[in-house]
């Protein structure tokens, strides 16, 4: 199949950047470049400011009714094209095709989503103290909003943001993955399509650490959100924090996953594996760190190695394929040297644990059991296709190591008991907690994490507060 060349798209107009220079994109499971993508020049970043400026204008005076008309018409078009673009990012990302349909459907779904809810930003009425003054609460939208997206779910990262920043009237300078810009560069191409005003939504690739130095300092920027590393996020939040621009962060994590020595292993040893190595592990709320009750240890590893073992690794086109290659050359670096950091300091290596074939970026599902916790991948987060599995005695101790870390982004339990499940519930440091089934990530659910792991949120009525201001009116007659 054919994979087109990326543009920007700035000021209404789909152009290269300004110094014509262009980035290779590759296809993760062969290695070798598929197209290009434009890097946008400074004049680029501020022709993107202005027309976002403009566009905020345009877009903020359109009713919220007639937003939402906008953003379900783009619904159905996303829907429309669902296979097309879900084959690109499968070329240009790796991940299974089915899991790129999925994804593009979600998108749809989560645009329909916040297309209703934008009709609901109310403000409120607050009683005055006296007859003759009333007192209104008024949600405005905030301004241009610069967002930053990464590579693992191309669509859903992106979509999130620009479908927050639309229903409450908010124009965008979206800065795209280079590693994966056709998918998102499509999606911006069916909200255009649905009657998006061009100014309202610009696109731009490029170096990510200019881009960001530029965009945030800019003054006709209000308004900040960026999903990737913790690392990243501390230079975005500084840069935001030093322009005084409001901040979403939805960054790493390192979910801790507790089997309680009730948990029905049946319905955790089928749940569990499929999301652990969902997306080649690339996933920010993958269950990570996998703390077993001693009684159900065994039989755990076993279920995790022998789901690992059965996974067909390939190239996401080809129908058999159950798991991609990594989305890039780096993660699977991080991989080799993440499981040799581990074995070399005595864990014990189940299955997995090597690079496949010396063609494209895979990397054998990996599962690893009794690690020292001085072992890198218990500290920092793997993404990519490797369990770790510990065991425990005593639920205090399971709920401590789950609180061990800086982050807090995802966290899961299993168990038949309700006390077991209150106390995750209470004590677990988490922004999201999902306990018996994976039952994250769904558009009228929050979706944001603690500690270092960020602020904000990216789904639900909350994800809507980080795109608006709050303006109080009180009018004495
Ligand atoms: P990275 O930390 O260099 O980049 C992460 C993302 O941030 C990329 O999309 C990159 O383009 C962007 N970025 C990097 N520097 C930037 C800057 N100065 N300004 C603006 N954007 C910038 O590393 P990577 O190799 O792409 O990914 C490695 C790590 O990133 C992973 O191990 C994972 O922890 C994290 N990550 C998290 C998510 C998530 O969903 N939360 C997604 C992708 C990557």
């Amino acid at each position: 199949m054919t994979y087109r060349d990326t543009s920007l798209h700035v000021a209404g107009q789909w152009r290269a950047g300004a110094g014509a220079e262009t980035l290779d994109v590759l296809n993760p499971a062969t290695g070798e470049p598929i197209g290009t993508v434009a890097v946008a020049a400074e004049a680029d970043l501020q022709a993107a400011a202005e027309a976002a400026a403009r566009g905020f204008d345009a877009w903020r005076a359109v009713s919220a009714y007639e937003r939402s008309k906008v953003m379900r018409q783009a619904a159905g078009i996303l829907r429309g094209k669902a296979d097309d673009i879900a084959r690109t990012m499968t070329l240009e990302q790796g991940k299974p095709l089915v899991e790129a349909r999925t994804e593009a459907a979600n998108a749809a779904d989560l645009i329909e989503w916040f297309a209703e809810e934008g009709r609901r930003a109310y403000g409120r009425l607050i009683p005055a103290r006296s007859d003759a003054v009333q007192q209104a609460v008024v949600k405005e939208p905030v301004g241009p909003v610069v967002a930053f997206t990464p590579w693992n779910f191309p669509l859903s990262q992106s979509v999130r943001k620009l479908a927050a920043a639309l229903c409450t009237g908010c124009s965008v300078i979206l800065k795209g993955p280079e590693e994966t810009p056709a998918s998102c560069a499509a999606l911006i191409g069916v909200f255009l399509e649905a009657g998006v005003p061009g100014d309202v939504l610009n696109l731009v690739f490029g170096r990510p650490a200019e881009i960001s130095r530029f965009l945030i300092a800019h003054p006709l920027v209000r308004k900040v959100s960026f999903t990737g590393s913790t690392a990243v996020g501390r230079q975005i939040a500084s840069l935001a924090g030093l322009h005084m621009k409001r901040i979403t962060l939805e960054l790493g994590g390192h979910a801790p996953v507790i089997l309680f020595a009730d948990a029905d292993m049946t319905q955790a040893a089928r749940v569990l594996p499929a999301q652990k190595f969902r997306n080649a592990g690339q996933v920010c709320v993958s269950p990570t760190r996998f703390l077993v009750h001693e009684s159900l240890f065994e039989p755990f590893v076993a279920a995790m190695a022998g789901h690992a073992r059965a996974l067909k690794v390939g190239d996401g086109l080809a129908p058999a394929t159950s798991m991609g290659p990594l989305a890039h050359a780096r993660r699977l670096d991080a991989m080799e040297a993440l499981v040799a950091d581990a074995v070399g300091k005595g864990a014990s290596l189940i299955t997995g644990g090597k690079r496949l074939g010396n063609r494209g970026f895979f990397f054998e599902p990996t599962v690893l059991a009794d690690l020292p916790m001085t072992a890198r991948i218990m500290n920092e987060e793997p993404f990519g296709p490797v369990a770790v599995i510990q065991r425990f005695s005593q639920p205090e101790e399971a709920i401590a190591e789950a609180n061990r870390l800086p982050f807090g982004l995802a966290a899961y339990a299993y168990t038949r008991s309700s006390a077991n499940a209150a106390l995750v519930a209470r004590k677990i440091q988490s922004g999201m907690i999902s306990i018996n089934h994976h039952g994250l990530g769904l558009p009228e659910t929050p979706f944001g994490g603690v500690k270092d792991s960020g602020y904000g949120s990216e789904g639900g009525s909350e994800a809507l507060d980080g795109y608006l201001a709050t303006k109080l009116v009180s009018h004495a007659a």
